[in-house]
């Protein structure tokens, strides 16, 4: 089976994020990638990581978006292991309404897990001041 993705839709939240025209919490960014604080988090401190050039998800990345992306990832999850204070590290990515996507600019959930946690609640709106002290732990952790 082939995979024809829809086309891009440029005024997705991400994408919004991304030109400025909508705000968030920023931890991170270089060339190629942007990562910022997730919402509704479903662990504290829970950070999304996209490419700054536009795709759907995973399945109409390039490989080059996603290299760029994963090495963004991986910065950021050995930065909560070693300056935040997490025991591990959740990956989630959703592919498609029938994988679970709900934004459509591709995105990887990085979740700081500590041992013995459970997931928050999903779709549940997190307090900004916990979610502005958690970016600041990150951005801290990243030096
Ligand atoms: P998906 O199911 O597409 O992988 O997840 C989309 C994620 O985007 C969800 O975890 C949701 O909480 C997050 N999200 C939705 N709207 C916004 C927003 O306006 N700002 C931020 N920072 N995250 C959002």
């Amino acid at each position: 089976m082939s995979y024809a993705p829809e086309s891009y839709d440029p005024d997705n939240i991400f994408a919004k994020i991304l030109r400025g025209d909508l705000p968030c919490h920023k931890v991170f960014e270089d060339d190629d990638t942007f990562a910022f604080m997730d919402i509704m988090p479903r662990t504290p401190g829970h950070v999304l990581v996209i490419p700054k050039t536009p795709c759907r998800n995973m399945l109409d990345a390039s490989p080059a978006q996603i290299a760029a992306v994963m090495a963004t990832v991986q910065k950021i999850s050995l930065a909560m292991l070693e300056g935040y204070g997490a025991d591990g590290i959740t990956l989630q990515q959703f592919n498609e309404p029938a994988g679970g996507q709900e934004v459509y600019h591709l995105h990887f959930h990085i979740l700081p897990r500590h041992e013995g946690d459970t997931l928050l609640p999903p779709r549940t709106m997190a307090d900004a001041d916990d979610v502005a002290a958690e970016a600041e732990k990150i951005r801290a952790a990243l030096g």
